[in-house]
């Protein structure tokens, strides 16, 4: 495995492989690090489909305001190596922040009104790191295929979106959530919350799939969907809500009855510790078409 800290020597080392290697497909896995069996599970996805795998391992400040927990957001690079060589990558991109970002940078990857409203309605800003931050990294890696959690839900329509309106040639793959055994959708910042936290956390999930049971036994209308979430999530003495939504996975918009695949999702704060999760509804007709 190969460990590279700058875009220059990126660029050399992948033009060197392309030209001895021509049609060589790379599949890439963006993260913040402190790696944990969700991120293994892109890995290991983009380990079978392609002949590369890069990870780039970077924690981004842009994608954090100003109270937010970039200071004491949770790193390991020595372990987050290990992991990688592990699971057989190829090229592990470090990029320090002067890196990535001159001191003279100046520009943003918007995407409009599907970063305004959920995750972030209530981060504003954020989806710009995000997106600025991968269409960079997109830029400097050139793959053919990039990998991203269904456990970011919003994320991954944001990504979606600025992929086909900027013409970017490349696959968007969204695998599936990884969970602990008690459901609690794997985070690098679970390592915030005590023990107790983690097992409370599992309401999360508990929620979602006592709204998943009930949309399967024929339950369409979006608020009596929210509010089974709601009453479930509201049992936990310490969960506070921060939203809870149903949402067109596609488009984001607002629906009243789920009659194509809907995102269900959730934001809630415990022990301080800001946590999402969803799940997609999808209705049987249009599971078959
Ligand atoms: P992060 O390091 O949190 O920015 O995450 C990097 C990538 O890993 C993103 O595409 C996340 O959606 C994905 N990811 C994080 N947690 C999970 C999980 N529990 N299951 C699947 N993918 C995940």
């Amino acid at each position: 495995m190969e460990i590279i800290r700058s875009i220059r020597e990126y660029r050399g080392h992948i033009g060197s492989i392309r030209s001895n290697r021509p049609g060589v497909s790379i599949g890439f896995v963006p993260t913040m690090g402190y790696l944990h069996e969700g991120h293994l599970s892109l890995i290991d996805r983009a380990r079978r489909e392609n002949d590369l795998v890069v990870v780039s391992l970077f924690v981004n400040p842009k994608q954090f305001a100003q109270n937010e927990d970039f200071d004491s957001y949770p790193r390991d690079e020595n372990k987050d190596i290990e992991l990688c060589r592990m699971r057989q990558v190829d090229i592990l991109f470090i990029p320090g922040e002067p890196e990535m970002y001159e001191p003279s940078h100046l520009t943003v990857v918007h995407v409009k009104s599907i970063t305004e409203i959920m995750c972030g309605g209530f981060r504003p800003g954020h989806f710009d790191g995000v997106t600025t931050v991968v269409g960079k990294l997109f830029h400097i890696v050139q793959p053919n295929r990039a990998y991203f959690g269904q456990k970011d839900g919003q994320q991954t329509c944001v990504i979606q979106r600025m992929t086909r309106d900027l013409n970017f040639d490349i696959e968007i793959i969204v695998c599936p959530t990884v969970r602990e055994p008690n459901g609690l959708a794997m985070s690098s910042r679970n390592a915030y919350l005590s023990p107790e936290g983690r097992e409370k956390a599992a309401a999360i999930y508990r929620s979602l799939q006592e709204a998943d049971r009930s949309f399967r036994k024929g339950e369409s209308n979006v608020d009596r969907l929210i509010r089974i979430v709601h009453r479930e999530l509201s049992r936990v003495p310490g969960i506070k809500i921060q939203y809870i939504e149903c949402r067109n996975t596609i488009s984001l918009k607002e629906i009243s009855v789920i009659r194509h695949p809907a995102l269900l999702a959730v934001a809630v704060f415990l022990e301080s510790v800001r946590l999402i999760d969803n799940v997609i509804l999808t209705p049987k007709e249009s599971e078959s078409s």
